[in-house]
């Protein structure tokens, strides 16, 4: 952006009182990525005081700086903005950079995929447009504001990832960032310990049609039923619902996979034959918003089919590795709810990749009461046909050994509470160049590590 500190302490309804044309491009409350001419927000929190690198932030090329009003010793002679609390200030900023800003924006939700969803559709949309989009997970209450404040002038289409852990945080974001579209990828567990249910978690997601534009549109998984009647209690909402069942607006049909990627065919709004260099089932599901969104902004097959062939996801996410001993490895260690990780297990299942299919999965945290249900839940999924081998990590997952003992015999199965190397030694003894491993677990299980000992 191109804003000056006055107009910015407009924004937030607070004099400036000198440094008021100093030019400011965006905001930072991070000193180690920091950006030339960012204003600098410091948070103070229990165990840090961001005004301790104010000084930082301006030896690094901030332009000014935020400062609680009641902090000890602002800088004298720098632009500084007095504030009384940083994260209403920086929402406030938002909102009104928002409101002067002509892009269309994109708001995506649900409980898996809303990373992997938000790249597919900036991927397939940046050939034709000038695009940005959250980067990495800033998802929350401060990351969708930030975000926000970094778009460029220029920028025509904003796509941002809204998260949530409780009721009323979606329709926060939501009412902050406007948008003229809205997707639900769809409904699993995660957090199922805050709302209750998955009603209650299917709810809160649907609450980001509260701050849809007028005209807006709601692209949601209509293979989700709790969506599907949220959907029809609403006369005034525009929506579209995509998914495998022959009754959404958009339908994939004939998936198949290859070493780079997903081949599939889609009916209903639009008709054609798309491919993506990505894998699963629930990609494929991810690109059907994609498909609709560029249809409804506009694009014509030919350019939404070449925009997708361009699609790259964050790291971590179904990501191929081969390795030097031959081993395939399926990274998908950025996180795991039953949902994805049942997702995850079915693509392994049905992928003709390689003979030697094995999984190596970690705990699922913050599942609440019922975790170890859950747990025990994925041996129903994990079909000993298809699998060679299970190796589980972390605690919880004892649970899920117990399962699966029913199922397979103990050399084709390991359970360690936190030992990565009985793992790794496990797959030297065991793995060759038929296997397809993957590795799967919560983000606080860091399974990725297994890889280290692999090149
Ligand atoms: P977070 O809440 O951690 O930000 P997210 O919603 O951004 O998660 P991704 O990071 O895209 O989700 O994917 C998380 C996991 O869910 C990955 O393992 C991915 O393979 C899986 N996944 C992605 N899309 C879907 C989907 N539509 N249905 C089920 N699982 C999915
Ligand atoms: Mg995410």
């Amino acid at each position: 952006m191109k804003r000056t500190l006055k107009e910015i302490a407009n924004w937030i309804n607070i004099d400036c009182q000198s440094y008021s044309d100093t030019i400011i491009k965006g905001v930072s409350i991070d000193t180690r990525t920091i950006s030339e001419g960012d204003l600098f927000i410091p948070f103070r929190g229990e165990s840090v005081n961001g005004h301790k690198y104010v000084a930082q932030a301006f030896e690094k090329g901030a332009a000014a700086t935020l400062w609680l009003r009641d902090e000890p010793n602002p800088p004298t002679d720098m632009p500084v903005l007095f504030v009384e609390d940083a994260e209403l200030a920086l929402q406030e900023m938002a909102r009104a950079y928002r409101h002067e800003h002509q892009a269309k924006f994109i708001g995506v939700t649900g409980s898996n995929g809303k990373t992997s969803s938000k790249d597919i559709l900036a991927s397939m949309l940046t050939p034709f447009y000038k695009v940005q989009k959250t980067i990495g997970n800033f998802n929350n209450q401060l990351g969708v504001p930030i975000t926000i404040l970094n778009l460029d002038e220029d920028t025509e289409i904003a796509v941002l990832e809204m998260g949530m852990s409780g009721f009323g945080e979606i329709e926060f974001l939501t009412k902050l960032a406007k948008p003229h579209f809205a997707v639900i990828t769809n409904i699993g567990e995660a957090h199922m310990q805050d709302l209750g249910s998955r009603e209650g978690i299917a709810k809160a997601k649907f609450e980001i049609i509260l701050g849809l534009n007028e005209d807006g549109i709601l692209f949601f998984d209509g293979d989700e039923p709790l969506l599907q009647n949220l959907v029809n209690s609403q006369a005034q909402l525009t929506s579209k619902g995509f998914g495998f069942n022959t009754s959404n607006d958009l339908v994939a049909t004939s998936i198949e996979t290859t070493e780079k990627g997903s081949r599939f065919t889609v009916q209903g709004e639009v008709n054609g034959e798309f491919f993506i260099p990505v894998l699963g089932k629930h990609q494929v599901k991810n690109s059907l918003n994609a498909i609709l969104l560029g249809k409804n902004l506009g694009l014509t097959n030919e350019q939404i089919r070449e925009g997708l062939s361009q699609v790259s996801l964050t790291d971590m996410r179904m990501q191929l590795v081969p390795t030097e001993q031959g081993i395939l490895f399926i990274n998908d260690a950025y996180n795991a709810a039953p949902t994805s990780m049942m997702a995850a297990i079915h693509f392994v299942q049905s992928t003709s990749l390689r003979e030697d299919k094995w999984l190596v999965l970690g705990d699922m945290l913050e599942l609440g009461d019922d975790e170890q249900k859950f747990h025990e839940q994925i041996a129903n999924a994990i079909d000993a046909e298809a699998i060679s081998r299970v190796c589980l990590y972390g605690t919880r997952m004892k649970w899920l050994y117990e399962q699966l003992k029913q199922k397979f015999a103990n050399e084709y199965l390991m359970h360690t509470e936190n030992d990565y190397d009985q793992i790794v030694d496990y797959i030297k003894r065991h793995a060759n160049e038929k296997s397809l491993i993957l590795l799967k677990g919560s983000r606080g299980m860091k399974l990725e590590t297994v890889l280290n000992s692999f090149k």
